[in-house]
C-alpha cells in the first residue's frame, strides 16, 4: 500500500484501463465514452493511486456542479477533456456491475437495480435490455453471449481478460472494448462524491453542535456490493474483492474521510481538494499558500 490514506487490507483484483478512449454519438443523441479503437490495456491497482482517484474525481464533481450553477462554453469544454483524462488514467467505473444486485448480470434473466441508481429509474429489467445500455455500439460478431446448462460465456472479437468464472461473468464485458458509458453516468458520480465531501465539510465545521449522528447524503450515497475475504502470506490481512471502480472509489473516499493520520479538506485559497499528510495544512499548495500569505501581507499593510 502506498500514498497517505490508511487503506487497511490490499485490493484483491486488478482493473482495466485502456490507452486511449474516445467520445461517441448514439442514435438517441446521448454521448458515451469508449476505448479508442487501437488502443491497448493495462491492468492496475487502484489502492496504489488512491488518492489521485479521489482528487481527480472530486475535481470533475467541482466542475460539473459549477457548471450547473452557470454554463460557460470553455469549462465544459474543460470537464469533457478531464473525463477524457480520468478514463486513460483509471478507466471507466464499471457501472454495470454497480448499479444492480446480481452479481453475474449474464445469463439472468432479471436484473434488481439498486436504489438511486445512476443509470434508471426502473427497479428491474430484463437482463439483455439493461445489458444493451452498455454496449449501444456493438457490430454482428463483436460480442455473443453463450448460455449453456450450467454456465454462460461471453465470447469477444478481440484479446481482452477473460476470467472463466473466477470474477463475475459481467466483468469479460466491462473488460472487453465494446463496454461503454454514458458520459452523464461519470459526471453524475463525480457531482455525487463532491456533493457529499461538501456536506461533510459542512458537518465537520459545525461540531459541537450535533448532539446525535448525522448520516451524510442517506440513500444517495449508499454503496452496495464491497466484497473482502481474507488472505495469509507474512500477515493476516484483509482482501478486497470489488466488481467495480465506482465501489472501489466509494471505500477508498470512505477511508480518506475518516483517516485520523491525513487531512482530507478544500484549500483555504483556490477551493480544490487536497489529501495532505500533515493534519495541520491548510493549502492545496505550497503556491497556493505563497499566494495566501502574499494577500495576507498586502491586506495587512492596506490596514
Ligand atoms: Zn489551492
Amino acid at each position: 500500500m502506498k500514498g497517505n490514506i490508511s487503506l487497511i487490507g490490499n485490493y484483491g483484483s486488478d482493473w482495466i484501463r485502456y490507452s486511449d478512449y474516445e467520445f461517441k454519438e448514439a442514435s438517441d443523441g446521448d454521448v458515451y465514452i469508449t476505448p479508442a479503437g487501437e488502443a491497448s490495456y493495462t491492468m492496475y491497482n487502484p489502492f496504489n493511486v488512491a488518492e489521485d482517484l479521489i482528487i481527480d474525481l472530486i475535481n470533475i464533481g467541482d466542475l460539473a456542479l459549477k457548471l450547473e450553477k452557470n454554463e460557460d462554453k470553455n469549462e465544459r469544454k474543460e470537464l469533457i477533456k478531464e473525463i477524457l483524462l480520468f478514463t486513460r488514467k483509471y478507466g471507466l467505473i464499471g457501472l454495470i456491475c454497480a448499479s444492480v444486485y446480481n452479481r453475474d448480470i449474464i445469463g439472468d434473466d432479471i436484473v434488481l437495480l439498486i436504489e438511486n441508481n445512476i443509470i434508471t429509474g426502473e427497479k428491474m429489467m430484463e437482463e439483455s435490455k439493461y445489458v444493451e445500455q452498455f454496449i449501444p455500439f456493438v457490430e454482428k460478431g463483436d460480442v455473443e453471449f453463450r448460455r449453456y446448462k450450467n454456465n454462460v460465456d461471453v465470447v469477444k472479437r478481440e484479446d481482452s481478460p477473460k476470467y472463466h468464472g473466477k470474477r463475475p461473468v459481467v466483468l469479460d464485458l466491462v473488460f472487453s472494448k465494446f463496454y461503454t458509458e454514458k458520459l452523464n453516468w461519470i459526471i453524475d458520480f463525480a457531482k455525487l462524491i463532491s456533493s457529499h465531501f461538501n456536506q461533510l465539510l459542512i458537518y465537520k465545521n459545525t461540531t459541537g453542535q450535533l448532539t446525535e449522528n448525522v448520516t451524510i447524503m442517506a440513500g444517495k450515497f449508499h454503496p452496495h456490493k464491497i466484497g473482502f475475504t481474507i488472505d495469509q502470506l507474512d500477515e493476516t490481512n484483509i482482501s478486497w474483492d470489488f466488481d467495480s471502480l465506482k465501489t472501489t472509489i466509494e471505500t477508498i473516499y470512505a477511508f480518506a474521510v475518516t483517516d485520523e493520520t491525513t487531512r482530507m479538506d478544500r484549500c483555504k485559497h483556490c477551493n480544490s481538494v487536497y489529501i495532505a499528510s500533515n493534519v495541520r495544512t491548510k493549502y492545496c499548495s505550497s503556491s497556493c499558500r505563497n499566494l495566501a500569505n502574499v494577500q495576507k501581507s498586502r491586506e495587512r499593510k492596506k490596514g
